[in-house]
């Protein structure tokens, strides 16, 4: 059946002349990762088509590969990448368009294309543009390979979660076999870090505030991102950092950026659904990894009481199964 879908996909790819490629604002590793690598194979394929790879860039995430203008785009096929909602495609405008395909590993949202390829149980979008270009005739290289793996890893935060199936695993095995990468040169163009960034997550861990059920959030102030000489994006971005703390179910960073006016809240989780409370403040996401924007300190501090609930039912209804389970029911 997913093979079916990727033959359409081919064939919608076949039939047009300039192909958008876009994702969602707020750009992340796997996001830009999946555009790049799908414009790069597609172009490989057909280099007498015109392919763009479009949205906001990121001086973070540079080492991924350029980005594209969208300019005079007519009669034009639009792929969006890793995104669920029309709203949160980083397009200027959706003139000159006579096609959308949706390729996502979100849970669903809303349909807006005409072929909606959605794998919610993928770790990543790059997963399924790997499966995708395995399984029809787009031609792949070296340089492609390590793009969708990067997008993969960061994703799955090193194949760290359970979205990592042995599918996932297959598709990282036929890559390294078919297009092999050096493994030790990617994770070092994609970890390594200026001390600034270690400093601040030295700020992190010193001032992280846990609430009763074990939400674990810390507010960073456009003062802070000042003192330690990052940038807002970057420092929202060490939410990643800080799993695995015995006493904190869910952590959040709650950063303001003051160019945009908002803060932006990240939020992870090791168990409790996540992404329905971060709807309630507009914002969402994956079941375990969610985000949001809000106006003020206080609403998101009206957010974290509502994880701190989540939390609280979370290990209630654990500790009923348990018992359950131990009575033998
Ligand atoms: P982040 O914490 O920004 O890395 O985002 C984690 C996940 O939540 C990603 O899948 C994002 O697409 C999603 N997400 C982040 N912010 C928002 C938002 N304001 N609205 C909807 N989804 C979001």
């Amino acid at each position: 059946m997913v093979r079916d879908m990727y033959k359409l996909i081919y064939k919608e790819i076949k039939k047009f002349d300039t192909i958008v490629i876009a994702r969602h604002i707020g750009v992340d590793p796997d996001a830009m990762a999946s555009q790049i690598a799908l414009r790069d194979a597609i172009k490989l394929s057909f280099p007498e088509k015109r392919v763009l790879a479009v949205g906001t860039g990121s001086a973070k995430f540079k080492y991924i590969g350029n980005l594209d203008k969208l300019e005079n785009i007519q009669n034009a096929l639009l792929i969006v990448t890793d995104t669920p909602d029309k709203k949160r495609i980083d397009i200027s405008s959706f003139d000159g368009f006579c096609s959308i395909i949706k390729i996502d590993h979100h849970p669903f949202i809303e349909r807006f294309c005409d072929i909606e390829c959605i794998q919610d149980t993928a770790s990543s979008a790059c997963e399924i543009i790997m499966d995708l270009i395995k399984n029809t005739k787009l031609v792949c290289d070296e340089n492609i390979s390590r793009t969708l793996f990067m997008g993969l890893v960061a994703d799955s935060n090193r194949f760290l979660f359970d979205s990592c199936s042995p599918k996932t695993f297959e598709l990282v095995a036929y890559y390294l076999e078919n297009y092999p990468f050096k493994l030790s040169e990617t994770y070092k163009t994609m970890y390594k870090r200026p001390l600034k960034e270690v400093r601040l997550e030295g700020y992190i861990s010193t001032h992280m505030e846990v609430t009763e059920h074990g939400v674990g959030y810390i507010k960073i102030t456009d003062d802070i991102i000042n003192q330690y000489k990052v940038d807002s994006a970057s420092a929202g971005n060490m939410v990643n950092n800080f799993n695995f703390i015995e006493e904190v179910l869910v952590w959040a960073t709650i950063t303001e950026d003051i160019k945009n006016e908002i803060i932006r809240v990240s939020i992870r989780s090791r168990g409790p659904r996540i992404n329905d409370v971060a709807e309630q403040f507009h914002g969402g996401g994956h079941a375990l990894a969610s985000g949001a924007k809000v106006e003020s300190f206080e609403i998101a501090m009206e957010l974290m009481n509502a994880l701190d609930k989540r939390v609280k039912e979370y290990l209630e209804e654990s500790f009923k199964l348990k018992k359950e389970d131990e009575d033998g029911n």
